[in-house]
């Protein structure tokens, strides 16, 4: 069964929630670094409804998604963040893409970028404690273990 997702979460909140995430340190101008303090609320966006801003420093315009996997892919902030929960909790490609009205390529292709990113992020030393909890395998896996005879 497939939810209606989509109506029922908020764009607002959804945006205020990847700035925090995406950006921990806030939000900067991509091009001159500048924070968005220094930048002016440029446009909403008719299709994604995320912001775009313009820097007073160097008339870069750029949103939350700049530097991002999703810049440039015109998707609801609600869409970003359902997609992201998907993927980490496994749900297939076709549910998604079903879910969240995007096409399955895009899903697919965005699965394919957030996993490259996670594999290039994981640690590449093996954890110090003798002793591996459930959530460690899924972040060494295959590194603690014996070699096979
Ligand atoms: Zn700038």
């Amino acid at each position: 069964m497939d939810f209606p997702l989509l109506e029922i979460t908020d764009d607002v909140r959804a945006e205020q929630w990847l700035h925090k995430y995406f950006h921990p340190n806030g939000l900067l101008c991509p091009r001159c670094g500048a924070s968005v303090e220094r930048a002016r609320r440029f446009r909403q966006m008719r299709r994604s409804h995320v912001t775009n801003y313009r820097c007073h420093l160097c008339d870069k315009v750029y949103s939350v998604y700049s530097g991002t996997i999703f810049a440039n892919k015109q998707l609801r902030p609600t869409q970003v963040i359902l997609l992201l929960r998907g993927i980490c909790k496994g749900e297939s490609t076709a549910a998604l893409a079903r879910e969240l009205e995007l096409a399955y390529d895009t899903v697919h292709h965005l699965r394919q970028l957030i996993h490259r990113n996670a594999l290039r992020l994981q640690p590449e030393t093996p954890l110090p404690d003798a002793i591996t909890e459930t959530d460690e395998m899924f972040q060494n896996a295959g590194e603690k273990r014996r070699k096979p005879s």
